[in-house]
């Protein structure tokens, strides 16, 4: 029998509670920054993916300003009907130029990017071969397109070759292998020269989610593809806008056919309100500053400051790995001693958050701490010192 819709609803989050798996929404009351304001208090934000601290770059500020009074606030319209404005062509045409590829699409979101290029590309007569680590976008991505997904052991790429090898002679579809070059919970970089390999080698379809990558690796922030000059071979490249570059919304990257292919068939993209074009005109000015010495600049501060939290985590006697990127994970596994380390390290002044599953798997909860160029060396001593102390 039906239970009550609030009986449903009641009996399911106590479960949630139960697990440990609970979550609450907080409220901020200030920009986004190193420093943000939430409960009257002013906490050290150690949880930001703006890497290099674009979201409030005055730059960026003047320019969705002056987006706005060109263009306004609201798109009114999919971008077929009557959304598609010129700070959206020419964000599209800067992007394509930054990653140097032949053309660029926009979507509202990374997820939508995601969802809408998969289920485009894709059919149930198909075959996913992804990294366990995947991004929860790329996994609805193909779920929603029917395809077979196959998930390899993460960064294993014997067993990605042999998923590769029993698709082909099992299947008649398409073979699409998907990995991220910065992995957003463990933060570590994917081989992808040897993925790309492996794709040749192959010769199936390859996507590369380089949400976590775009602005903070390669030259002026072109991505992990870029720095190992692996760009042209790699059929899709995704991103995200909300990231290190500071502002929101997705993109793919690749050939002109891919572009028009999309316009056709991604269906988040053809049936959904155009990003405010005042955004695509800040967008593009951070990508400027992106582009600019400053970014190389604001990207040398980032690095500083993953080194020297990387050295005190070792000193504090933590036996991590090199850390790669400027998502450090401090992996307790239990869902409650992680989620009571969060608190206390917020009672000391810190937003650091618990990641539990379904974000990462059962047993595998973290402390997620991702730096950006406005953490000062001080602040990082601080979360230092507090970290041992926790
Ligand atoms: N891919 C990865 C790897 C991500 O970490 C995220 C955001 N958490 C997304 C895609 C989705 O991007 P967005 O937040 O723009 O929807």
């Amino acid at each position: 029998m039906n239970p009550s819709f609030d009986e449903f609803l009641q009996s399911s989050l106590q479960t949630i509670k139960e697990e440990n798996l609970y979550r609450t929404l907080k409220t901020i009351h200030s920009p986004q920054g190193p420093e943000v304001a939430l409960d009257g208090k002013t906490y050290i934000n150690f949880s930001s993916n703006d890497y290099l601290g674009l979201a409030n770059h005055p730059a960026v500020h003047q320019a969705y300003a002056d987006g706005l009074a060109s263009y306004g606030v609201g798109s009114g319209a999919s971008r077929l009907i009557c959304g598609n404005f010129e700070p959206q062509e020419s964000l599209e045409k800067t992007l394509a130029l930054f990653k140097q590829a032949e053309s660029a699409l926009v979507f509202s979101t990374g997820y939508a990017t995601a969802l809408g290029t998969l289920t485009a590309l894709l059919t149930k007569v198909d075959t996913v071969i992804m990294d366990k680590l995947c991004h929860a976008s790329l996994i609805d991505g193909v779920k929603l397109s029917g395809a077979t997904l196959r998930i390899f052991p993460h960064n294993d790429l014997g067993h990605a070759e042999k998923l590769i090898i029993q698709s082909q002679t099992k299947g008649t579809g398409k073979i699409l292998l998907i990995v991220e070059s910065v992995y957003s919970m463990d933060g570590d970089l994917s081989p992808l020269a040897d993925l790309v390999a492996l794709k040749t080698k192959y010769n199936v379809w390859m996507m590369v989610d380089e949400a976590h990558g775009t602005g903070v690796f390669g030259p002026h922030g072109r991505g992990l593809a870029a720095e190992l000059g692996l760009s042209g071979q790699i059929d899709i490249q995704m991103g995200t806008l909300g990231k290190a570059l500071g502002t929101s919304g997705g993109f793919i990257v690749g050939s002109k056919s891919l572009r028009e292919y999309l316009i056709n068939k991604a269906r988040s993209f053809i049936f959904s309100t155009a990003p405010s074009p005042a955004l695509a005109h800040a967008t593009m000015k951070a990508l400027e500053i992106c582009q600019s010495t400053e970014g190389d600049q604001l990207r040398a501060r980032l690095f500083r400051s993953i080194e020297q939290l990387e050295s005190g985590l070792k000193s504090n006697g933590d036996g991590r790995r090199h850390a790669a990127s400027p998502i450090i994970p401090i992996i307790l596994n239990d869902e409650g001693i992680t989620l009571k380390a969060a608190s206390a390290l917020n009672e000391s002044g810190f937003l650091v958050p618990a990641i539990r599953y379904p974000t990462v798997g059962r047993g595998k909860a973290r402390l997620r701490v991702t730096l950006t160029a406005g953490h000062t060396p001080d602040m990082v001593h601080r979360l230092l010192v507090s970290l041992n102390q926790v």
